[in-house]
C-alpha cells in the first residue's frame, strides 16, 4: 500500500467521526501523491506524513459563562496548535452551533499549508466554540468572551500562538478578548490579531480575505488570458469575506448579482450594493431579508422552502465565500451548464472533493481557499510585524503587500503544478507549494 494511503486509512481510524478533517487530509494527501513517492523513503523513516496529520497539541476546556437572565450556560472551547514548524501558532477562533474538534481540526490542518503559501512565517492553529453569538447581548458576548480567554490564555502569546477572527469572531469578540488577555497577563502584546485601530490593529485587515481573493482571482484569470472587468460573479455568503468581495469585485469593474446567508440568498440583478449590505450585516447585525426589504431591484430566496441556492443563477465566476461543502456536486453541474470560468473560495473547503474534480474536470479555473482566501492570515501576520515594531502602516501600505502577497501566491502555486507536471492543477500547486516549506522545516529541526 502506498504511504499516502497508509497515512490516510490511518487518519480515519484514529479520528473517528470527523468526516471534515479526514476530507482535508484526503484533498492534501492526493495532491501530494508525486511528491511524497519521490521522496517515500526518506519521509517514511521519518514518519513525516504521520507527524504532519497529528497536531502537536489540541486544547479542549469548558467555557462557563452566565445569561442576561442570570443562567449559566457552559460551551465546549478549542484551541489545536497544529504545526508550528515555520512559525508561531496562526488561525483564527470560530464560534458557530457546528463546532467541533473533527471542524477545528480540518480549519487547523487547512491552516498549515495557507500561512505557509503566504511566504510569511506563521504555524497553523485553530480554535473556537459551539457558543452561538447570533442574537445575544453585548453583555453575554463578553461574558463568553472573557471566560473563553480566561482558559485559554495561558496556551497563547504573541510569539507561541496568535489566534484571531473566524465565522461568528469579528471586532467586537477580538476587542473583549483582547482585554480580557492583557488585565490576566498584563501583557499589552500582539496576541490577536483583527484588533480594533486604536489598539493595535491594522489598516486593511478588515478587508483582507474579500480584497485578497480578488487580487488572487484577477491573476488566475489574467494568466489564463482572461480579465475579470465586465464579468458577472455569484458570490455566496454575507459576512466579513464576502462583503469585502462584492466590494473589491465591483472596484475592478464586475458585477456582483447574489450574496446569501444561511437561511436565504438575494438575487440583485442591478448589482449588489455594499453600503446597504454593510448596514444590514456589519451595523444592525441582521438577517438579508432586511437587505432585500430596503432595495426594490432584490429578490429574496428563502433556501428550506424554494430548495434553491445563488449556485443557479448564470455567472463568470463563482466565489463561494460562506462555509465548509457549501459547493456540492450538484451545485459544479449547474455552474458548469451556465458556463462559469473560474471558481475561486473565499471560504475555507465550501466545495465537496467531487464538486472540486468536477469542475476541474469541465475546464474550470479553481483556486482552493488554502491559496485564495490566505490574504486574511498574511495581513495577520502583517499586523503581528507592525506589533512588533509598534508602529502602524497606511492603508495603501497594507493594501500593496497584501496584491503583492497573492500575486506571489499564484504564481508559486501555479509553478508548483508545472514543475510536477500538474499543469492548471492549482489545487495540487497551493498544496505542494505549502507542503514542501513545512517538510523541510520539519526535517530540519529533527524529531519534534
Ligand atoms: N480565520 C482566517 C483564516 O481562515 C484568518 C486567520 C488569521 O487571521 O489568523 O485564515
Amino acid at each position: 500500500m502506498s504511504y499516502v494511503d497508509e497515512v490516510y486509512d490511518l487518519v480515519v481510524a484514529k479520528n473517528p467521526a470527523q468526516p471534515e478533517f479526514h476530507q482535508a487530509v484526503k484533498e492534501v494527501l492526493e495532491s501530494l501523491r508525486v511528491v511524497i513517492e519521490a521522496n517515500e523513503e526518506a519521509y517514511r523513516k521519518d514518519a513525516l506524513l504521520e507527524r504532519l496529520v497529528t497536531p502537536e497539541r489540541q486544547i479542549l476546556f469548558r467555557v462557563p459563562w452566565v445569561d442576561d437572565k442570570g443562567q449559566v450556560q457552559v460551551n465546549n472551547g478549542f484551541r489545536v496548535q497544529f504545526n508550528s514548524a515555520i512559525g508561531p501558532y496562526k488561525g483564527g477562533l470560530r464560534l458557530h452551533p457546528s463546532v467541533n474538534l473533527g471542524i477545528i481540526k480540518f480549519l487547523g490542518f487547512e491552516q498549515i499549508f495557507k500561512n505557509s503559501l503566504t511566504g510569511l512565517p506563521i504555524g497553523g492553529g485553530k480554535g473556537g466554540s459551539d457558543f452561538d453569538p447570533k442574537g445575544k447581548s453585548d453583555r453575554e458576548v463578553m461574558a463568553f468572551c472573557q471566560s473563553f480567554i480566561t482558559e485559554l490564555y495561558k496556551y497563547i502569546g504573541a510569539d507561541t500562538d496568535v489566534p484571531a477572527g473566524d465565522i461568528g469572531t469579528g471586532a467586537r469578540e477580538i476587542g473583549y478578548m483582547y482585554g480580557q488577555y492583557k488585565r490576566l497577563t498584563g501583557l499589552y502584546e500582539g496576541v490577536l490579531t483583527g484588533k480594533g485601530l486604536t489598539y493595535g490593529g491594522s489598516l486593511a485587515r478588515t478587508e483582507a480575505t474579500g480584497y485578497g481573493l480578488l487580487y488572487l482571482t484577477e491573476e488566475m484569470l489574467k494568466c489564463n488570458g482572461k480579465d475579470i472587468a465586465g464579468k458577472t460573479v455569484v458570490v455566496s455568503g454575507s459576512g466579513n469575506v464576502a462583503i469585502y468581495a462584492v466590494q473589491k469585485a465591483q472596484q475592478l469593474g464586475a458585477k456582483v448579482v447574489t450574496v446569501s446567508d444561511s437561511t436565504g440568498w438575494v438575487y440583485d440583478p442591478e448589482g449588489i450594493d455594499v453600503a446597504l449590505l454593510k448596514e444590514v450585516k456589519e451595523v444592525k447585525r441582521a438577517r438579508l431579508t432586511e437587505y432585500a426589504a430596503a432595495r426594490p431591484s432584490a429578490q429574496y430566496h428563502d433556501k428550506a422552502s424554494e430548495g434553491t441556492n445563488q449556485w443557479i443563477i448564470k455567472c463568470d465566476v463563482a466565489l463561494p465565500c460562506a462555509t465548509q461543502n457549501e459547493l456540492n456536486l450538484e451545485d459544479a453541474k449547474t455552474l458548469v451548464a451556465n458556463g462559469v470560468m473560474a471558481v475561486a473560495e473565499g471560504a475555507n473547503m465550501p466545495t465537496t472533493l467531487e464538486a472540486t474534480k468536477y469542475l476541474q474536470e469541465n475546464g474550470v479555473l479553481f483556486c482552493p481557499g488554502k491559496a485564495a482566501n490566505a490574504g486574511g492570515v498574511a495581513t495577520s501576520a502583517l499586523e503581528m510585524s507592525q506589533n512588533s515594531e509598534r508602529l502602524s502602516w497606511t492603508f495603501e501600505e497594507v493594501d500593496s503587500k497584501l496584491k503583492n502577497i497573492m500575486v506571489n501566491i499564484f504564481h508559486n502555486l501555479d509553478a508548483a503544478a508545472k514543475k510536477y507536471g500538474l499543469d492548471g492543477d492549482y489545487v495540487a500547486g497551493a498544496n505542494i507549494a505549502g507542503f514542501l516549506k513545512v517538510a523541510e522545516a520539519m526535517t530540519a529541526q529533527g524529531i519534534v
